[in-house]
């Protein structure tokens, strides 16, 4: 029976012999029992994959102006919202 994963004893669990590692893509740790695996899943992977393909995102950023985290089209993306493109540029107009 595999009902046992997704149990509240994930903590103070020690792991003692099988390898981790974590997930390229989306940083969970996870058990490997192949050393070529840099995914937790398929999905992972094909993800990942995909995404070198396109070479764009989306990538996780950081806005310049409020420092909110936000989800970007642009790898080079610096602002979350036009507000903030718009308060960094009057600011530079400004100075
Ligand atoms: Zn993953
Ligand atoms: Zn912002």
């Amino acid at each position: 029976m595999m009902g046992e994963a997704g149990e509240s004893h994930r903590a103070g669990r020690t792991i003692v012999s099988m390898p981790t590692r974590e997930c390229d893509w989306c940083g969970r740790t996870y058990t490997y029992t192949r050393g070529h695996s840099r995914f937790d899943t398929d999905a992972c992977r094909v993800a990942y994959y995909r995404d070198q393909k396109r070479g764009s995102g989306p990538w996780e950023l950081v806005c310049v102006v409020c420092g909110e985290p936000f989800t970007a089209t642009r790898r080079d993306a610096l602002y979350d919202k036009g507000a903030c493109r718009s308060k960094a540029s009057r600011h530079a107009v400004d100075s």
